[in-house]
């Protein structure tokens, strides 16, 4: 961003934002935190809660290794400081969702301290973001208010699901650096397969602390704004809590510490609880579970075996295949996007490969809303295709055609080039005869053209391909007209 962009705009003059994120991304494990009930999403309420889940009198956790795994290489990831030593702790409240009447959590010493996410801007420049915690925590149940006229229904399917709360720093500086900071975090966990990072289906919730100052005075008061399950509401939350602080301020009020609510239909934010109702969880170390230790050598060898990062990766991608960086970012934004490049640019031109994936194939899947995973057509198809334009079978024009019906229908590019017979004229006899054609009925314009008009060779051009019905190979059109036109 640039430097004078930076800065909001009030009525009497220049304010900074600033911004620090609390992300709750749920660990992939098949079993909960403390217990072996399963975590796949849209099960019918209540069918995956064990007992423990449910609070039974007597019932004792006990930690799933895999999530202390996944926790432990999301803060390798980050570059952060693994705890060997941390501690669950009892945060209590009561609410119908949460039976245990506590969730367990870390607060004093969480598994993971500081590390730090470098996020990537529209112009090109890039920020580092500093992570200050990550901690493992059980999520609560789930509330349903419209089952029923008069009650309000419990599924405690999420019940003790693992949940990594990724705290940052107060270090953003803008709706755009947030927006890049939750993508970039949100391609980070997908590469490392920790958390899915379904937005939509609240497997990544994002919790925004927002506050304004004048450029180089100390932070304003903070508001948080709760529960936000996309980027773009993350955004849309921070630009209008900004103005709406701003505005409170130039009016001569004072910016109240609160949670708030996002509501994205008026754009705006609405109060939620005051920092005075605000709950007094009464932490203390659950007596039911041991502090955990980690041996070193575990760590070390989890580290080294992480699979390449989203920005070793896009430093790859430029490097190797000779991306512009912020094209290398968009493939490797997505794992499968990634590898679904890399397969296509095996043994072909990366640009032109890189160019198919970002302009035709995510430009379909934005407008159907398709996910690549769940996408009809494979690289090796989108491969074939590519090649037919490279071996002058179809023109790039026919090739859009072909790819649209290939995405729809799965059918393969040669099979549809053969069914509707795209084929692309290369017969010299042939596009002769059109170009005969095309000039005798047009000599007023071939006069033109001799006497100068050279813009009407566009003219010809496209008389050509209609003729042909976009099948004339371009090249060879140009090619001949040129000869013909210049006696
Ligand atoms: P709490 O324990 O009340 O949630 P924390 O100190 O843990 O408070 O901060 C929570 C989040 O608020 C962090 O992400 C932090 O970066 C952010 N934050 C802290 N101070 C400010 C501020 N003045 N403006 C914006 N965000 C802030
Ligand atoms: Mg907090």
């Amino acid at each position: 961003m640039k430097e004078s962009q930076r800065y909001l705009q009030g009525n009497t003059g220049s304010w900074e934002l600033v911004v620090g994120l609390e992300v709750h991304a749920q660990v992939i494990s098949d079993a909960k935190l403390f217990s072996g009930a399963a975590t796949a999403f849209g099960a019918p309420p209540n069918t995956q809660v064990s007992l423990v889940d449910a609070a039974m009198p007597g019932m004792l956790p006990v930690i799933n290794r895999q999530c202390i795994y996944q926790v432990v290489r999301t803060g390798l990831a980050l570059g952060a400081e693994i705890n060997l030593e941390s501690v669950f702790d009892r945060k209590n409240y009561f609410y119908p969702d949460l039976p245990q009447g506590y969730q367990i959590s870390q607060y004093a010493k969480p598994i993971v301290g500081k590390g730090e996410i470098i996020v990537d801007l529209e112009d090109g420049t890039s920020r580092r973001i500093a992570i200050t915690r990550i901690h493992l925590e059980q999520d609560a149940g789930k509330s349903l208010h419209d089952q029923h006229p008069t009650k309000t229904f419990v599924d405690l399917n999420r019940s003790g699901v693992a949940l990594m709360e990724i705290v940052s720093e107060p270090d953003m500086r803008s709706a755009e650096e947030a927006g890049a900071y939750v993508r970039k975090l949100r391609s980070i966990l997908r590469h490392i397969k920790t958390c899915d990072g379904n937005m939509d289906q609240g497997s990544m919730r994002c919790d925004v602390n927002v506050s304004v100052c004048r450029p180089g005075e100390p932070y304003g008061t903070r508001c948080e704004i709760k529960n936000l399950n996309s980027v773009r509401f993350v955004m849309s939350a921070i630009e209008c809590e900004s103005a709406r602080q701003i505005e409170i301020i130039e009016d001569g009020g004072r910016v109240v510490q609160e949670t708030r609510l996002f509501d994205p239909d008026r754009v705006e934010t609405r109060p939620m609880r005051s920092k005075e109702e605000a709950h007094d969880y009464r932490y203390f170390p659950d007596p039911d579970l041991l502090p955990v230790r980690l041996e070193a050598e575990w760590v070390a060898q989890l580290k080294a075996e992480l699979p390449e990062l989203p920005n070793e990766k896009i430093a790859r991608f430029v490097q190797q295949y000779g991306l512009a960086p912020a094209d290398a970012g968009v493939l490797v934004a997505e794992p499968d996007r990634a590898d679904f490049f890399e397969s296509l640019a095996e043994g072909r031109d990366p640009k032109h490969a890189a160019n198919w994936v970002i302009g035709e194939l995510l430009g379909k899947l934005n407008k159907t809303g398709v996910e690549l995973s769940a996408a009809k057509i494979s690289a090796i198809q989108l491969g074939e295709l590519i090649d037919l334009i490279h071996d002058d079978k179809i023109s790039g024009r026919i090739a859009k055609q072909v790819f649209d019906e290939m995405f729809e229908t799965g059918k393969d590019a040669v099979r549809i080039v053969e069914e509707r017979g795209l084929t692309q004229v290369s017969d010299e006899g042939e596009l002769d005869k059109h170009i005969d054609e095309i000039l005798n009925s047009n000599s007023d314009k071939v006069a033109e053209y001799k006497a100068g008009k050279d813009k009407l060779f566009g003219f010809f051009v496209g008389q050509v391909m209609k003729a042909t019905n976009g099948k004339a190979n371009p090249k060879l059109v140009n090619r001949l007209l040129r000869g013909r036109l210049s006696n």
